[in-house]
């Protein structure tokens, strides 16, 4: 049976832009000019959110279906941008791709009014209780604030280009848990260290017999677990339209249909760590089971906390995170009329 694309997004026609504007939330944010100088006046926001992923553009739709301001500000440099097809989303049956979910999503929230802007924040300071927040391009304030971040993935010794088509093809793979379906019975080589690699490694194994791991340093104990090993270690690393290719130091080559990259993540967390949050041992950030970090008011969601990195977890934690900061301002009698005031902040 052909597989239907999902429905298009509604656009944005006169009658829903009417509707924005007559909400009292968006007549106020009207009253701000966005082009306002760097020192100058700006809105001082319910929520920043930094990180437009799929955790980040969650936490911006249910917050702005609270009538909440938020601001989600967003390098596009994210995990959920390479994924080529993604068949793991319960909504999407037939696949779809990291990029169209994006679109998917920001536009989603942009709907209700969270404002999306393509920037990158350098600097995050907590004063007089708000959040200020410095992009190369503007700075906001808020009450709230939420880390949605995500991580690097060390990469394997390729040049950019060569990487992007790798993993676009579907020769370079991070994440089994993913799409270790759709390799079945492969040839597969896990590219990794240590007992990350050799984890990966077994846990691949459940998808194909043919599994071989390339430790990227030292000798690996791999009894059991019936994960092979090259006779020799890689020298270098080539893809051609269909195979990944590995020269060995003795001289010959070894071919596979696809290659995991197991060589870890650094989580980006060095704006909340500067700012006073805990990180657990791996760099992720810490949260308690309302996503908050250690500084109150700041949240962290998505692949930069610790867990499952995963579109659906992500979401889970952007929903939790943003109904936690909706009640905390609830309780605080801090309508949205009342958030959506002009003010005047100097850089700390
Ligand atoms: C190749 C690949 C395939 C995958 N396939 C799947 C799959 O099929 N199913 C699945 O569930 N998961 C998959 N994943 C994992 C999935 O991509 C992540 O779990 C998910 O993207 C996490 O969402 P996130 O919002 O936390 O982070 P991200 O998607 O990484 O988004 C983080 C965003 O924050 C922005 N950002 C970071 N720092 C700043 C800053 N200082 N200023 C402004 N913006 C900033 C980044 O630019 C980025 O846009 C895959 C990952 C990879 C690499």
């Amino acid at each position: 049976m052909a597989c239907p694309s999902p429905a298009p997004l509604r656009p944005k026609t006169a009658d829903t832009l009417r509707a924005r504007v007559v909400h009292p939330k968006h007549a106020a944010a009207l009253t701000v000019c966005k082009c306002q100088p760097q020192t100058g006046s700006m809105d001082m926001k319910d929520c920043i959110i930094i990180g437009g992923g799929p955790a980040g553009l969650t936490a911006a739709l249910y917050l702005a279906r609270f009538q909440r301001s938020v601001t989600v500000i967003d390098a596009q440099q994210g995990r959920a941008q390479m994924i080529p097809k993604t068949h793991n989303l319960s909504p999407f049956p037939c696949g779809i791709s990291g990029r169209d979910l994006l679109v998917r999503m920001r536009s989603h929230a942009e709907l209700y009014g969270a404002e999306v802007e393509h920037a990158s924040v350098f600097d995050v300071k907590q004063q007089g209780g708000l959040f200020h927040v410095k992009t190369d391009r503007f700075v906001e304030t808020a009450r709230n604030i939420i880390f949605a971040t995500g991580v690097i993935n060390h990469r394997p010794p390729l040049s950019h280009e060569d990487h992007a088509r790798g993993v676009a093809l579907g020769l370079i793979r991070y994440c089994p848990v993913c799409d270790g379906y759709e390799v079945r019975d492969k040839r597969i080589a896990v590219l990794g260290s240590g007992t990350h690699g050799l984890v990966e490694a077994r846990f691949i194994r459940d998808f194909s017999a043919s599994v071989t791991l390339i430790p990227t340093e030292g000798p690996v104990d791999i009894a059991g677990g019936g994960v092979g090993l090259l006779p020799s270690p890689m020298k270098d690393l080539s893809l051609s339209d269909a195979h990944v290719i590995l020269s060995l130091e003795d001289g010959t080559t070894a071919e596979f249909d696809t290659l995991y990259v197991a060589l870890g993540s650094t989580a980006r967390s060095d704006l909340a760590m500067r700012m006073g949050a805990d990180v657990a041992q791996d760099g992720c950030i810490a949260v308690n089971a309302k996503q908050q970090t250690s500084v109150e008011c700041a949240y962290a969601i998505g692949d930069v906390t610790e867990g499952l990195d995963q579109i659906a977890v992500a979401m889970g934690q952007g929903a939790v995170a943003s109904t936690a900061i909706h009640n905390t301002l609830s309780a605080t009698r801090r309508r949205p009329s009342e958030t959506a005031m002009t003010l005047r902040v100097k850089w700390p």
